[in-house]
């Protein structure tokens, strides 16, 4: 191709210049880059102040964040895959916590192998003693409790999870697997579900 004869000076001066500027192009990877400071890169769990409360997953524009219930193990599994991740910064704008999971400067996220492209965060789960459905995570009820402070103890299950807390109550007795739910699980830990069919027979 032929470039018009007005253009042949400009590349000219820029090829030379180049020789002694060296290349406009970053030297990644060679050498690590530098993101803007505002870059939204790859989101981290905080395990200290995440608890586990599944609200990021809700809000997960791209569907990325698995909560997965162990109810054999009382465990909740969240995990975020980095290969569907868009970082968009949603989960970190609606943590109820609003330290739980943050968005790092760190770009790279290129993996060989698709299983290691996750971040998973833990929490123990507390279940129905009536029906053993799930409640939440210990951590989510703790994080209520603290929120409603002396309001918590309108609901029994944030009074005892404050008064263990607060080393003023040992464990509770089990119940008694045979005994129709009544009146006297009224103190115990209990679904919303069981909470009402029991407090108020709905
Ligand atoms: S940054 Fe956006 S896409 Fe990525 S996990 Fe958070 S909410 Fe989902
Ligand atoms: S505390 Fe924040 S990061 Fe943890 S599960 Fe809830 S919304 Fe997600």
């Amino acid at each position: 191709m032929k470039l018009p004869g007005i253009l042949q000076p400009i590349l000219l001066k820029e090829a030379l210049s180049a020789l002694f500027t060296g290349p406009y192009t970053l030297p990644f990877p060679k050498k690590p880059s530098e993101p803007q400071k505002r870059f939204r890169g790859k989101p981290k769990f905080d395990d200290e102040e995440c608890v586990g409360c599944g609200a990021c997953a809700m809000v997960c524009p791209a569907n990325d964040i698995s909560v997965f219930d162990d109810v054999a193990n009382k465990k909740r599994v969240i995990t975020l895959y980095y290969d569907k991740c868009i970082q968009c910064g949603q989960c970190e704008a609606n943590c109820i916590t609003e330290k739980g999971i943050k968005l790092s400067r760190e770009y790279d996220m290129i993996y060989f192998d698709r299983s290691q492209a996750k971040t998973t965060v833990e929490k123990e789960l507390v279940l129905c003693e009536v029906c053993g459905d799930v409640i939440s995570t210990r951590d989510h009820i703790r994080w209520v409790t603290k929120r409603l402070g002396p309001l918590a103890f309108s609901n029994p299950t944030l009074m005892l999870t404050a008064l263990k807390d607060a080393k003023v109550l040992d464990e509770i007795p089990p119940r008694d697997k045979d005994l129709e739910p009544g009146r006297h699980d009224v103190v115990r830990m209990l679904c919303a579900k069981c909470r009402r069919r029991i407090q108020l027979g709905a």
